[in-house]
């Protein structure tokens, strides 16, 4: 067998699939609608290094990120448009934010006035993008109430400030994803607060040019709420945002996790499996080893409760996943050996664990698996059906 990475663990990611997610969402925007590609979190697994040239490429305008070293490293790929922190940094950090025209939310007053400080201190203005908690309860400035004054106040004042320039203001809704919001109505609520707030500093002569609130679940059921720009993350990706919006747009999932085989040997009536011996044969079994643990993601959630997939059939996970191995019960499916590949989650020519199925066995969602991909596992790109490169974050060079 001929491979051009390390075929122990890795994940595949199709990038054509990525492309016709970004194609599948932009269609949904209305004309002169932005698209801000949520890449935090290494593309949430997928790799930054190869995404965000990607969807630059294809026409997104905006990125967003959670912190400073995500927009950092965005600009050391070259990535020359706007940039949004949705998180914190640290106010001292002010020049490199400016220097390398990188936004910045700004959530409430104090850290306005200390941003603010920093920025005049160095004689530089850092572009904000303000954000308004309307239920999220996370960050930003709190209007829960129509007829509360406080956020806009405060707000008129920050407005003031030297050495912050107005750009954007967004909110992030709690629930537009429906769970805990069957019929959507505590989303529409959120957007109607969102709007006061615009429309009560329009009506003091303060407005912006982006204002925005839509994530992938809005984007997808409340086009009305698209406003000049959407914030779309686990939808590039190819993953539901819940299992109520299944099949609500034609996505491809672009993470595939996949490994071989290492051993295969015959387990007795009585023999045990793996550390604590949560495990015992029954009946004489076919056993095989799979080097992949929770040092590369794969939870130890999954001891005897998950299953993998080896040509399409299903291979229980028996005893304990360690950290760098994990055991299935492989009887009944024939001829398996050593070097054989085998499907975690994701797509392969004999079959499918969807990622929604197997976050389910681990008790959480896409958005988590796909983030906790450990950093051990090389991505492997693929476009146009070939190898189109890959990721190695511990050892780069060619085996
Ligand atoms: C992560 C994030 C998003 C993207 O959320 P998805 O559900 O992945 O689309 C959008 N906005 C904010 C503020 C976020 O933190």
């Amino acid at each position: 067998m001929n491979y051009t990475f390390l075929p122990r663990t890795w994940a595949r990611i199709d990038l054509d699939a990525l492309t016709h997610n970004y194609q599948v969402i932009r269609k949904r925007l209305h004309p002169g609608t932005r698209m801000m590609a949520v890449v935090k979190a290494d593309a949430y697994g997928h790799g930054v290094k190869y995404v965000a040239p990607l969807l630059d490429r294809l026409g997104a305008e905006q990125f967003a990120v959670s912190n400073i070293e995500e927009a950092m490293q965005l600009r050391a790929l070259s990535i020359k448009k706007p940039i949004l922190i949705l998180g914190y940094t640290p106010p001292y950090l002010a020049k490199t934010l400016a220097q390398h025209e990188i936004s910045q939310t700004v959530f409430d007053s104090e850290y306005a006035a200390a941003l603010s400080r920093h920025a005049a201190a160095d004689g530089v203005t850092v572009r904000m993008h303000i954000k308004i908690d309307t239920g999220m309860g996370r960050l930003g400035f709190i209007h829960h109430d129509l007829q509360d004054c406080d956020a806009i106040e405060q707000i008129r004042s920050i407005c003031k400030l030297p050495g912050l320039a107005r750009e954007g203001i967004f909110t992030h809704f709690a629930s537009s994803d429906l769970d805990g919001d069957q019929d959507g109505s505590f989303t529409r609520r959120q957007f109607d607060l969102f709007c006061d707030v615009i429309d009560r500093l329009k009506q003091d002569g303060i407005t912006f040019c982006l204002r925005h609130c839509c994530n992938s679940a809005a984007t997808l059921r409340n086009p009305e709420m698209q406003l000049d720009m959407v914030r779309p993350g686990i939808i590039l990706y190819g993953m539901e945002p819940s299992s109520a919006l299944r099949n609500v747009a034609d996505l491809r999932p672009a993470m595939t996790l996949q490994s071989v085989i290492s051993m295969v040997k015959d387990l007795h009536p009585g023999d045990s499996v793996s550390y604590g011996r949560t495990y015992t044969a029954q009946h004489e079994i076919r056993a095989a080893t799979i080097p992949i643990g929770y040092a590369d993601g794969y939870p130890r959630s999954l001891s005897n409760n998950g299953y993998i997939l080896i040509r399409g059939q299903k291979a229980p996970i028996i005893g304990r996943v360690c950290m760098d191995q994990t055991v299935v019960d492989v009887t009944g499916i024939p001829k398996v050996k050593e070097g054989d590949e085998v499907l975690l989650f994701g797509s392969d020519a004999n079959g499918t664990l969807p990622v929604e199925e197997y976050s389910a066995l681990c008790g959480t969602v896409n958005y988590e698996t796909v983030c906790l991909v450990g950093k051990r596992v090389p991505r492997i790109y693929y476009e146009n059906g070939r190898q189109a490169g890959q990721l190695n974050y511990v050892y780069n060079a060619r085996l």
